[in-house]
């Protein structure tokens, strides 16, 4: 159904699209190899934008008809329900990028580990982080993503972003209300970030080669990343480390179906590659659950759980 109550009609809705924004789509399209927890049902329609063009028409498009959508990015931070995502899922890949004035300028689908090597190509440093973010600017920039002592809020000057009522502007970063992993768009789906503009400093080359090495051989050691997984699943609490309480109440190598804690960082969830997205949530409500009874911390979740969850009972699964 749609939300004016009609029958999501894809494959009309399909040939729709193709007609007026020029965009495939594809019906009933399996999400999971689109997200890096390689889990998750089919969406009804699923189409890629290319460019911001096509970014712009699509989520036009589905507003003007009320159909649901979602747009993703690398799907480096969601879990995506078995059942799939009802109506639109648009993923992001418009990566146009420029360097003017020792500044960034990225679509929002352009991936943080672009980012964080155009900008060495160009003697600018600030945002070497991105390297350790598979995910995209758009998804950067909601999550206010970080990482060796850095994060998106140290860099980022503006975001362009398609409002809830159809306009665009650009907001400066006092308007994006970042904060710890946080963003003003994680509590309004109805804003798309369309671009980011990031200040940068002036540096050589090799000395930004040195820190991306260090960056790499820092993810090897500590970051479980032969297998399937979303980065940390909780948040950290204040002054605490989620790792550390999920690892103190002995959970590392903790199974649920093919979903497993991670033996090298206990705040990740690992996919045996055979895992669903049931078996990634009840898990993660294990650790929860078992966290608090341990040390009476309520961990938060840090990754989404996106698409149909109707009827999912915490601590039970699908009733
Ligand atoms: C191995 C691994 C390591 C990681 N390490 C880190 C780390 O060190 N630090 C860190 O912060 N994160 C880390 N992450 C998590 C993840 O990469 C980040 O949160 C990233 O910013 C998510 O971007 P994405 O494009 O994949 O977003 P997705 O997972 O595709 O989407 C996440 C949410 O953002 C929304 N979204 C996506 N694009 C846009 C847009 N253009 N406008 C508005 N909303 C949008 C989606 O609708 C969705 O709700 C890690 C993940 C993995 C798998």
């Amino acid at each position: 159904m749609t939300m004016t109550g009609q029958a999501f009609d894809a494959v009309a809705i399909g040939s729709d699209i193709q007609r007026r924004v020029g965009v495939k789509t594809s019906r009933d399209e399996p999400l999971a190899r689109f997200t890096t927890m390689r889990v998750g049902g089919p969406a009804d329609l699923f189409a890629v934008a290319h460019n911001a063009f096509e970014l712009r028409g699509l989520i036009k498009f589905a507003r003007s008809r009320r159909l649901p959508h979602l747009v993703l990015g690398r799907g480096s931070n969601a879990v995506i329900s078995d059942r799939g995502v009802r109506g639109v899922v648009i993923q992001d890949r418009a990566e146009g990028v420029e360097i003017r004035d020792n500044r960034l300028l990225a679509e929002a689908g352009l991936p943080m580990a672009r980012a964080a090597t155009v900008t060495q190509g160009a003697g600018l440093s600030g945002l070497e982080f991105g390297l350790a973010i598979p995910g995209t600017v758009g998804g950067a920039v909601w999550a206010n993503a970080g990482a060796h002592e850095s994060d998106i809020s140290e860099v980022l000057e503006s975001a362009t972003v398609l409002l809830a009522d159809g306009s665009e502007r650009t907001l400066p970063l006092d308007e994006l209300r970042l904060g710890y992993r946080d963003s003003r768009f994680k509590g309004d789906p109805q804003e798309i970030v369309l671009s980011a503009t990031f200040r940068l400093e002036p540096a050589s080359a090799d000395q930004i080669k040195l820190r991306l090495d260090d960056i790499r051989r820092w993810r090897q050691a500590h970051q479980p990343l032969g297998l399937p997984s979303a980065g940390s699943v909780f948040r950290n609490p204040e002054g605490r480390s989620a790792g550390a309480l999920i690892d103190e109440a002995g959970l590392k190598g903790f199974s649920v179906g093919g979903a497993t804690v991670s033996e090298k960082h206990a705040n990740f969830i690992v996919n045996d590659r055979r895992g669903s997205a049931a078996d990634v949530r009840r898990l993660g409500e294990h650790v929860q659950a078992e966290v608090a009874r341990r040390s009476g911390v309520e961990l938060e979740f840090e990754i989404v759980f996106l698409g149909d969850w109707a009827g999912w009972v915490i601590g039970e699964g699908f009733a």
